[in-house]
């Protein structure tokens, strides 16, 4: 029967046993990655029972990849990119080289030629990006300055890779060529070489060139018609046909990779206001087949390996998550960020994927690495990704004693050159507002007040937010406001309100808890989103909670000139109901 149609057997036993296990998994609290992950080992050739087909994983988990890359992009502007590249580049390939190196070392060790030692370690030097995105979305990272430099290392790392598939079998053949037989065949061979480098940059320069130039007018305008025929239907078709339409195209035409494709395709659509919508048609669709992604990962494993070569197994899962880790964080730490920062881009790029998988059969098909090498990468990115959101949690607990630290570590210093971000001494600002997130609602409350020439301390996440106030001398600082330490700068105990307006709740809940502890007194307004999230804020201490929805409706009701409430608390009211849009 599964000989009729592989395409439904292999969809209907991913997904049907990813989801068992996945809740399983949620049940006894170990991530729903190990389930999915196990429930490919199930369906894999080289565990008793059904077996899927392989290769229509396979291509399910790329459509995976190429909607959350998609997705990516749409939160990614050209502006953010070009920000973080003066880490993100020569982070990322920083990195690369330095686990290459490391990798070939361990081939070497274990014998294999330098050609596949090579491939082999190229393979360990480069993160998943399917697994780096879930765990940032997870954590909400994404929006973040640390989401920023992890995304920019990730497109780095994709433009480095589709180079490297292009180049790995040459230089892998030559480096076996010039070790067998003496250097001399090396010069002649260079000559294909350095064209097939530059051919692959122009291919890839005329994708960029032609997104940037037609795509950025061409795909947004469409989008645009298609939401005025007013069809949900039509819209979310346009959507999704959108992304892989330039996904395919760009892999077809261009040679460059699916994910990096949908990258740029969500990119240009970015700037139109279109965007959240359209990244909320693919979210459902997206997260299914970002499950079978994992399901296919399962699916290749060999778990004899673990029993046959635990030694090599295990110095390849060091490799991954301690050399790699140690590497990308001495980079970010040289580059002057913060350690919490580099922690976190640290542990982010700690595990390998879907292109470690691509190269590693690429060079098997070759001839070029052994099965045996291909089995370790595996195993190695089967183990990594297990350990990654344990290594996450590790990091979430020991971020508060981080922050403290660098805080303490930081006043010492006074201005220390380490960090471009010093925690500056409490502000000398009292009876002041504080507006913890600048974003739609932050920025509309904060413009208000400085009109009324209120004075206002702003904490927000994102540093060209606070750069662009500290331009406009407001202060401001960057960091999370659920942190004690960056809470403490605002003077809340000198201050006569605090305005949370964050669209997360459990964060508003510890920044409302921290305020009401600090300053008994101090008037406390709150964002919420939901019915529980008022109560939650409420019971927390915030004296007024608003929630975005309500407000809309009640402007809606009033009319979008609404009257000034006469209630003493209306400062806030009125300035949170005004920011919704009208
Ligand atoms: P919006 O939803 O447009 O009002 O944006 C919310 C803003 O709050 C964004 O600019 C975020 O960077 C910022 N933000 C979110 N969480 C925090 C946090 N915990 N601390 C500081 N700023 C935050």
């Amino acid at each position: 029967m599964p000989h009729s149609s592989p395409l439904i057997a292999t969809l209907v036993a991913g997904l049907g046993l990813a989801f068992v296990l996945g809740a399983v998994a949620h049940r006894i609290r170990v991530s729903p990655l190990a389930g999915y992950l196990l429930a490919g080992v199930a369906i894999g050739p080289l565990t008793p029972g059904y077996v899927a087909d392989q290769s229509m994983a396979n291509e399910l988990a790329e459509i995976g990849i190429i909607l959350l890359m998609f997705g990516v992009g749409l939160h990614f502007s050209l502006n953010d990119l070009l920000q973080v590249r003066s880490i993100a580049v020569p982070g990322a390939l920083g990195q690369m080289v330095v686990a290459t190196v490391l990798g070939t070392g361990l081939g070497e060790a274990v014998g294999w030629s330098i050609g596949a030692s090579f491939l082999f370690g190229l393979a360990l030097s480069v993160a998943s990006t399917v697994v780096l995105l879930r765990a940032m979305q997870d954590r909400r990272l994404l929006e973040t300055e640390r989401g920023h430099i992890a995304v920019g290392w990730l497109v780095v790392e994709d433009l480095a890779m589709v180079l490297a598939l292009v180049l790995a079998p040459p230089i892998a053949r030559l480096l076996n060529a010039s070790f067998e037989d003496g250097a001399s065949g090396a010069p002649i061979a260079f000559a294909p070489f350095a064209s097939a480098i530059g051919y692959t940059l122009l291919k890839i320069a005329a994708f960029v060139a032609l997104m940037l130039l037609v795509g950025q007018r061409a795909i947004p305008s469409m989008l645009h018609w298609v939401a005025h025929t007013g069809s949900r239907e039509l819209f979310r078709l346009a959507v999704l046909a959108t992304a892989l339409c330039v996904a395919y195209g760009a892999a077809m035409l261009f040679g460059v990779s699916f994910a990096l494709g949908a990258f740029f395709a969500g990119m240009v659509l970015s700037e139109s206001k279109l965007s959240q919508r359209a990244a909320q048609e693919t979210l459902p669709l997206r997260d299914a087949f970002a499950v079978l992604f994992f399901v296919s990962v399962g699916m290749l494993f060999n778990p004899r390996v673990l029993v046959e070569h635990p030694f090599e197994v295990l110095a390849t899962v060091l490799l991954i998550t301690v050399g790699q880790a140690g590497t990308a964080f001495i980079i970010v730490r040289l580059f002057r960020y913060p350690t919490s920062i580099a922690l976190t881009i640290a542990v982010s790029v700690a595990q390998i994927g879907e292109f470690s998988f691509i190269l590693a059969s690429l060079g098997v098909e070759l001839g070029l690495l052994p099965t045996a090498a291909r089995d370790l990468i595996l195993a190695g990115a089967i183990i990594s990704i297990l350990l990654n959101p344990v290594l996450f949690a590790a990091l979430d607990r020991l971020e508060p004693w981080l922050a403290r630290r660098e805080a303490a570590t930081d006043a010492r210093a006074g201005q220390t050159p380490a960090a471009p971000d010093p925690i500056p001494p409490p502000t000398t600002l009292a009876g002041h507002a504080v507006i913890v997130g600048y974003g739609r609602v932050g920025s509309v409350v904060g413009e208000r007040l400085r009109r009324a020439n209120q004075p206002i301390f702003v904490i927000e996440d994102r540093r060209d937010v606070v750069d662009r106030l500290h331009s406009e001398q407001v202060e401001a600082i960057t960091g999370n406001g659920a942190d004690p330490a960056i809470l403490a700068v605002a003077n809340i105990a000198g201050a006569q309100r605090v305005y949370v307006a964050i669209p997360e709740t459990f964060e508003a809940g510890q920044i409302v808890q921290q305020a009401r502890a600090a300053n008994p007194s101090i008037e406390i307004l709150a964002r919420a989103s939901s019915d529980a999230a008022i109560e939650h804020l409420s019971r927390l201490g915030a004296d007024l909670v608003v929630m975005g929805e309500r407000e809309v409706a009640n402007s809606m009701l009033r009319g979008v000139n609404a009257p000034e409430p006469p209630h003493p608390r209306s400062v806030g009211t009125d300035a949170l109901a005004t920011a919704t849009p009208p």
